[in-house]
């Protein structure tokens, strides 16, 4: 389960009660009993141990000893993504968070149609936490508040630095454009980016000046084929294709 650092003192852990009822009542953990936590931001795992029986007052278990594994990619993989319909945007929080994403700005573009409340915010930050804990990830994506589609750009700009470097495509169904994987892999025979950033757009695609803002930033259009993916569909396929290529 994942944990906030400030719920440790003195190598012991403080569960809230939302998590003493998933390890005690869901789980049946008992005092003795030994599960995993990661620390969030700080990408460390620790088997620790209950010593106590739940529920009970803090603290209720103690720390044993750290795992040592690494699961995440050589790269941070940034995505710009407009929300699409429903509750889409789960889909990809969830399916994207598997593939190793470390970074999502939700946007609202000029066809978006869903307008997310706070309430969807926090959902779509817990499932990130629970895909993050199912794919043994050493960290918890970042979800940003949703901003619009200019101000989304304005975010990304700030995560280029001189010191490391990073490459940026934006997807366009159409246009007829470079296949992405393609791009992707003459780009990595070089060297692999620190950073790669994406953009997919909503049911009703981008307009042209949406690709134009992102070309001016230094976006370049690319294709993943012939066929139309769904907004849902488009961004797993390009951060599958990736993880394919980079872990390769
Ligand atoms: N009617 C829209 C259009 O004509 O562009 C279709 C949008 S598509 C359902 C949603 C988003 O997924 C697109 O804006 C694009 O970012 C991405 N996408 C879907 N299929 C794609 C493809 N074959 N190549 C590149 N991007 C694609």
């Amino acid at each position: 389960i994942a944990i906030a650092p400030e719920q440790i003192q003195d190598e012991h852990l403080i569960l809230t009660a939302e998590q003493q009822h998933y390890l005690g009542r869901v789980l049946r953990l008992k005092q003795g009993d030994r599960f995993i936590i990661i620390i969030e931001g700080q990408g460390q795992w620790w088997i620790v141990e209950l010593i106590v029986n739940l529920p009970s007052v803090s603290p209720q278990a103690k720390l044993i000893e750290t795992v040592s594994i690494q699961t995440e990619l050589p790269v941070e993989i940034i995505l710009i993504i407009a929300l699409p319909k429903g509750d889409g945007f789960e889909e990809i929080v969830r399916c994207c968070t598997e593939l190793g994403v470390t970074q999502f700005i939700p946007v609202i573009s000029k066809r978006t149609l869903l307008k997310p409340s706070p309430q969807k915010v926090e959902r779509w930050r817990r499932i990130a936490t629970e895909a993050a804990e199912q794919s043994e990830r050493q960290i918890i994506p970042k979800i940003y508040d949703p901003v619009s589609f200019p101000q989304g750009l304005l975010t990304l700009s700030t995560f280029k630095s001189n010191t490391q470097s990073s490459v940026q495509y934006i997807f366009e169904s159409r246009g007829n454009y470079q296949p992405f994987m393609l791009e992707l892999m003459s780009i990595i025979a070089d060297k692999i980016p620190d950073k790669i950033m994406i953009a997919t757009g909503p049911e009703g695609g981008w307009t042209e000046e949406e690709i134009q803002a992102a070309i001016s930033m230094g976006f370049q259009p690319v294709s993943l084929g012939k066929r139309i993916l769904r907004a849902v569909t488009a961004p797993i396929v390009a951060v599958s294709q990736m993880m394919g290529i980079i872990e390769h």
